[in-house]
């Protein structure tokens, strides 16, 4: 595989060169206004690095699974949800979830929210809340505030 060792940032959180994806495919998930770029991929590296980005307003899968993410916030404010823990975050801030814990993110500040994610490259599947997980979700009222707000 061939691939050029400098890929400058251009306009908007792009890279040259990067595909700007669809987040996930079409139907699989809940999810709104938001894209992917592959940064890095190597086979002998064992993990991906991803941007991923929400237009204002939008949202990534409330979802779990075993593998962890290591998150950066790198555009805009928006808050997030990490297991009953919701935070407001801002450039730079580091995001650490665990696995087998609900996670979500939110642009809800009226602003596009992107974040760096690393993550392995062979993975498990996310989860989606059950009826039942989404019932123990939302007992906790700042939880319920935070999936309610879209
Ligand atoms: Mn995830």
């Amino acid at each position: 595989m061939s691939r050029p060792p400098f890929r400058s940032a251009q306009s908007n959180f792009t890279w040259e060169g990067v595909d700007l994806l669809a987040y996930k495919e079409e139907g699989s998930a809940p999810f709104k206004d938001i894209t992917r770029q592959v940064l890095f991929q190597d086979q002998n590296l064992e993990c991906e690095l991803r941007y991923f980005e929400m237009a204002a307003g939008g949202h990534s899968t409330l979802e779990r699974h075993e593998h962890v993410h290591a998150v950066m916030i790198l555009r805009g404010h928006g808050h997030c949800l990490v297991g009953d823990e919701v935070r407001e975050v801002a450039p730079h801030d580091l995001v650490t979830i665990d696995p087998m814990t609900w996670h979500q993110f939110k642009a809800t500040k009226g602003e596009p929210l992107g974040f760096l994610c690393m993550v392995n490259a062979a993975r498990d599947r996310p989860q989606l809340p059950t009826v039942d997980d989404l019932a123990q979700l939302t007992a906790n009222p700042t939880v319920r505030a935070f999936l309610e707000n879209s």
